[in-house]
């Protein structure tokens, strides 16, 4: 079994046709999606998505995209709707110095905000870091982001990085650009990180890995990612299935397996 442990189902890209998709996820051994919502206007898809699927479970937070639309009325909702039990982690929350949709000044106030609040509500975070590798580190640090625990997602650091994550108890999840011809670097990061802390997902409908790249992603194509990681740290599919598997069912708090 997979498990893509960051999609985003509820996005209009899965408007027509959301159904086929998780069933040919199904079909291709992905036996949970993690589907994260980012704004206010997705979160009540999110969990509409979630409850109506037994193998679908929600994340909810503000990206930092839209961190400048935080409002007094955003984290009162956020509270309740994170009461409902599909909820696993809070997300994604962080720094996107790359496109820069929120001032930078904003998405800094409201990552340290939402740590607080993730902690708050003893749910682990999903960080999304995009060009902000220092800042990320150090209000992970400062905001104690090691008591919530959690993933960073689309991982794009160093090793030094990783590293620094994985003391504070983070897991480091691989997306498809992995089998991109120029990832080289990332290739070589993800040699040197045990299994024991990675995570696979497909940010789906982003970052398509080959041999699909250009068309929408979508979480049967989480496989090519874990295929992809397992010709790295040559060991078998099956085990980077199993391990992988192993992690997000830790790290988002479900039950093992029998
Ligand atoms: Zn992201
Ligand atoms: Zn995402």
């Amino acid at each position: 079994m997979l498990i893509d442990s960051h999609a985003h189902l509820e996005m209009p890209d899965f408007e027509r046709d959301l159904e086929p998709v998780i069933q040919r996820a199904k079909e291709s051994g992905v036996g949970y999606i993690f589907t994260v919502g980012t704004e206010k206007r997705d979160w009540k898809k999110v969990l509409e998505i979630a409850d109506s699927h037994l193998s679908i479970y929600a994340i909810l937070g503000v990206h930092p995209h839209n961190a400048k639309e935080i409002d007094d009325q955003t984290y009162p909702t956020l509270r309740e709707h994170c009461r409902n039990e599909k909820v696993k982690a809070y997300g994604e929350i962080g720094l996107d110095f790359f496109r820069n949709r929120s001032p930078r000044d904003i998405q800094l106030k409201r990552f340290r905000e939402q740590i607080a609040l993730a902690r708050e509500l003893g749910l682990p975070i999903v960080v999304h870091d995009r060009e902000a590798h220092r800042e990320t580190l150090e209000i992970l640090r400062s905001e104690n982001a090691e008591g919530c625990g959690g993933i960073i997602h689309c991982f794009s650091g160093d090793y030094e990085m990783a590293r620094a994550c994985m003391d504070m108890g983070f897991y480091i999840s691989i997306p498809g650009s992995i089998t991109f011809k120029n990832a080289e670097s990332l290739r070589e990061v993800v040699g040197r990180i045990p299994l024991e802390s990675l995570l696979i997902e497909t940010d789906a409908p982003f970052i398509t890995p080959e041999p699909f790249r250009g068309k929408r992603n979508e979480p049967s194509y989480v496989r090519y990612t874990a295929q992809k990681v397992a010709e790295i740290k040559k060991v078998s599919f099956e085990k980077v299935a199993e391990v992988t598997t192993e992690n997000a069912l830790r790290v988002y708090r479900l039950q093992p397996l029998s």
